[in-house]
């Protein structure tokens, strides 16, 4: 009989640790997750799926500008953001029904509450103690708001799903992903957004391009953006808050939300005193395999801090399962993850930007366009589209697909495809355009630039 009362603990019931776990259970193993907050994890509560519904709402205020153009005429819309947050509060309460469903349908025994490690095989709940052959850590990350007097004034992006009400003005601080979605939405729902960054181009990492083209278009819908700008405190003041800034500005808001970045959620699972490896900023150290230094204990997802994104953390789990459990161990692609910033106008982009491309290569062309997409011409809004494509002269592949314009998650996750499946510009140009879209542009850019 085995000594173990399952052969795999799964922590955490987020994006990672739910497709885990119920893999794992339909390979035949006996499988439990604990989860201490609620179930889907970030992605389905606090991130992706609430964000992109505030995403949709917010666009809602340029479609109605936009409708005249066309011959609407829709009066004087009223936004409710009780209205808002009711209906997606109760989308989420579906989605969490639906993931309990998945995970005990699977066969998992799901535990509801905070665990941690006791040993390299027992997992604590409470006051339950389970033997377990395997112990998976797909516990996430949460968000990190630097020390500075004040900085119990502010919110953090967890918060901006529960508001009670919207602020007539908000600061956000940061210059990430979540920093310049939050500043699309709020600006979509009204609110007087301004962006406060310490660097001088928001999204670091993406195709420099990119990162000044989406400021401009946010700056022309008319989110403020300050550049090269530390906040050193933030005052409670009768009417909100003022954030002082190392450059001597004083900022006024009703919200300060600070966007600085997440760390992995590490807490209070007793990982230290086992002798876990962390890197420094807190995050577990995995091998090829998310196998921990010890043998018995892996992990992956955001707890891991490598690419933070729920479509990762899934393909994570899914190589993990099938290396354990059905010995095909296939390695995640790292090299071509596709990402989209649900801005207004989108960006996404896949591959090597132009920097990383010229860095590695002498050979490099860039093909760009950048353009009035056609629903603009009667809109009578202002809204430019950026395309651009990098591709290596000598190997003719294309290594890189940058956009910003609207859908470009959509439209880039095909270009992902073809990317990965090693595509070169010659095959770009031979494939027939849909027509009259944007996307369309992807296959007919004929001359690089000089
Ligand atoms: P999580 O989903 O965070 O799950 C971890 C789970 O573990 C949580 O449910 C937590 O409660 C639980 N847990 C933690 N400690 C314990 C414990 N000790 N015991 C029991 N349970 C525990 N990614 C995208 O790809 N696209 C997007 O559009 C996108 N938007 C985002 C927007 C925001 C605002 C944020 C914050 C993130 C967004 N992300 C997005 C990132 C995405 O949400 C994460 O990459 C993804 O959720 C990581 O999955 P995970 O399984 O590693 O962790
Ligand atoms: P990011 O890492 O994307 O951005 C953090 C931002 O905060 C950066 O601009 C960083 O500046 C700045 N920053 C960090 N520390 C400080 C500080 N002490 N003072 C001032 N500014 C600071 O993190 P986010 O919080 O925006 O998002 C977390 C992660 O969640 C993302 O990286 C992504 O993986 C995931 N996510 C994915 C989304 C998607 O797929 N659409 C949407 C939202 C989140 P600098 O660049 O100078 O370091």
């Amino acid at each position: 009989m085995t000594p173990y009362d399952f052969d795999l603990f799964v922590i955490g019931a987020g994006s990672g640790g739910v497709r885990a776990a119920r893999m794992a259970a339909g390979l035949g193993v006996r499988v439990a997750v604990a989860e201490n907050r609620y179930l889907g994890g970030t992605c389905v509560n606090v991130g992706c799926v609430p964000k992109k519904l505030l995403v949709y709402a917010a666009h809602f205020q340029e479609d109605f500008k936009a409708a005249k153009g066309f011959g609407w005429s829709v009066g004087n819309p009223q936004f409710a953001w009780s209205s808002l947050l009711a209906n997606k509060n109760k989308e989420i309460t579906r989605l969490q029904g639906i993931y309990h469903n998945l995970l005990v349908n699977a066969g998992v025994t799901v535990i509801d509450g905070q665990a941690s490690l006791a040993d390299a095989h027992t997992v604590r709940v409470g006051d339950q103690h389970y033997r377990c052959k395997r112990i998976l850590v797909a516990t996430g990350g949460w968000p990190s708001i630097p020390d500075f007097p004040g900085n119990e004034h502010v919110v953090s992006s967890n918060d901006m799903f529960a508001l009670e009400q919207l602020p007539e003005r908000i600061l956000i601080v940061g210059g990430g992903y979540i920093a310049v979605e939050f500043a699309g939405i709020m600006h979509g729902l009204g609110v007087d957004t301004t962006v406060c960054y310490r660097g001088d181009k928001l999204l670091r990492g993406f195709d420099e391009d990119l990162r000044t083209f989406v400021a401009e278009e946010m700056h022309k819908k008319g989110i403020h953006i300050l550049f090269n700008t530390q906040i050193k405190a933030v005052e409670k003041t009768a009417g909100g808050f003022v954030a002082l800034t190392e450059q001597g500005r004083r900022l006024e808001a009703g919200l300060v939300l600070y966007a600085t970045g997440r760390t992995a959620n590490t807490a209070g699972l007793g990982l230290e005193a086992l002798g876990v490896e962390l890197g420094e900023s807190g995050a577990i150290k995995v091998n090829a395999g998310y196998q921990t230094n010890i043998p018995s204990i892996y992990a992956l997802g955001d707890v891991t801090d490598r690419f933070n994104l729920t479509p990762v953390a899934t393909a994570e789990a899914v190589a993990w399962v099938n290396g354990i459990y059905a010995g095909q161990f296939t390695p995640v692609d790292y090299d071509h993850i596709p990402t989209a910033v649900f801005s207004q106008p989108n960006v996404g982009t896949v591959g090597l930007t132009e920097t990383e491309a010229r860095n590695r290569y002498a050979d490099i062309d860039v093909y760009k366009s950048v353009f009035t997409p056609m629903k603009h011409t009667l809109s009578g809004l202002d809204e430019k589209t950026l395309m651009k494509m990098i591709v290596r002269r000598s190997t003719d592949r294309v290594l890189g697909i940058h956009m910003v314009g609207a859908d470009a998650g959509e439209i880039i996750q095909g270009m992902a495809v073809a990317i990965r499946a090693g595509a070169t510009k010659t095959v770009f140009d031979s494939t027939i355009g849909i027509h009259p879209t944007a996307a369309e542009e992807f296959v007919t850019m004929r001359k690089p630039l000089p």
